[in-house]
């Protein structure tokens, strides 16, 4: 080979060379959320055109602010953060304002956030003063030896550390209240809660989960959202998970974890993994719901047995996706 030809091939070797690796970095940088809104019986003839705009417009500005978060370097834990705030400020959501209410007519919420690649996890059930309770679960994460803390523990822990206490009637609108009042007397259950899970530019996975938890629920009644590993699961080398619905039922399956271990023990793909805990095992015992969660390569799946499901995803590279009836 002649110095030029020589001189050519090593140009020709440097470019390609480095536009391979580009593309496997790229490939390899996956970052992205999902997010859900509740599940149950959500379906479109009984849904104004109205309200399906404002649920999808909050589902896109929850995707949005958490995908800004993530394309920016900021963490998995921070975007599931703040993801969860704008759902639980918001009171379409059964979490935060607009929570169902207990059979004694109270908002008492529950709440928990992990990340992946420590397993360290927050949580507080039963807390009915507390404005933002996925903020609260990270304090326990963040600032206590504790995963999980309850009530009035929970709420003094929150005092001492300058957190926001509000009336429990700021969580309770006029539409949860009429609603109440029918259930009341229909002993039907309502599902909707809310959840998040990340995964951000280094390759950490996070998970959150926040709710009112099931309409009409007996005092003391906690569900799966603030249960590590029922509601809520993240393990950076498997996936997050986040779930909603039936909780007695996610929290007797183990359902988080369990998605998590098929993965794990199995080499489950997120999607076998998910289909076979919500369709066939969840579904088997009776009950009902769905989960959103993200592998550590950024593969996402929403699958739930129910009408709906609030829910939907912004990965890098692609558009915000909403949803809210099957398929
Ligand atoms: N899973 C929640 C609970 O059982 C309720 C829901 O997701 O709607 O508390």
């Amino acid at each position: 080979m002649c110095a030029s030809k020589r001189t050519l091939f090593a140009v020709v070797s440097f470019f390609l060379i480095h536009f391979f690796c580009i593309q496997t970095i790229a490939q390899q940088q996956k970052y992205g959320l999902v997010i859900h809104g509740g599940a149950g019986t959500i379906l479109k003839k009984n849904m104004s055109p109205e309200k399906e705009a404002a649920y999808t417009e909050k589902l896109k500005e929850a995707l949005t602010t958490g995908y800004k978060i993530l394309d920016s370097g900021g963490t998995s834990l921070d975007a599931v953060n703040a993801v969860i705030n704008i759902m639980e400020d918001s009171p379409l959501f059964n979490a935060g304002k607009g929570a169902v209410l207990t059979e004694k007519g109270e908002a008492e919420l529950d709440a928990s956030i992990m990340e992946g690649k420590t397993l360290a996890a927050g949580a507080v059930a039963g807390v009915k003063h507390i404005k933002n309770p996925i903020n609260l679960a990270r304090l326990v994460m963040e600032k206590s030896p504790h995963v999980m803390m309850i009530g009035d523990g929970a709420e003094e822990f929150a005092k001492q550390n300058n957190y926001e206490l509000v009336d429990n009637k700021y969580f309770i609108t006029e539409e949860r209240r009429q609603q109440y009042l029918k259930i009341k007397e229909a002993q039907d259950q309502k599902h909707g809660t809310v959840g998040c899970v990340a995964l951000d530019k280094t390759g950490n996975l996070a998970a959150g989960t926040s709710t009112g938890g099931m309409m009409m629920k007996k005092f003391g009644r906690v569900g799966d959202a603030p249960i590590i590993g029922a509601g809520t699961y993240a393990n950076n080398n498997t996936c997050a998970v986040s779930a909603t619905g039936h909780g007695e039922y996610f929290i007797r399956l183990g359902v988080a974890r369990d998605i998590s271990s098929l993965m794990e023990y199995k080499n489950y793909s997120l999607r076998q993994a998910a289909d076979e805990v919500i369709n066939v095992k969840l579904t088997k015992l009776g009950g009902t719901g769905g989960v959103i969660a993200i592998d550590k390569n950024g593969n996402v799946t929403m699958p739930f047995n129910t009408e709906g499901m609030y829910r939907g995803y912004y990965i890098n590279g692609g558009e915000p996706v909403v949803k809210i009836y099957k398929d």
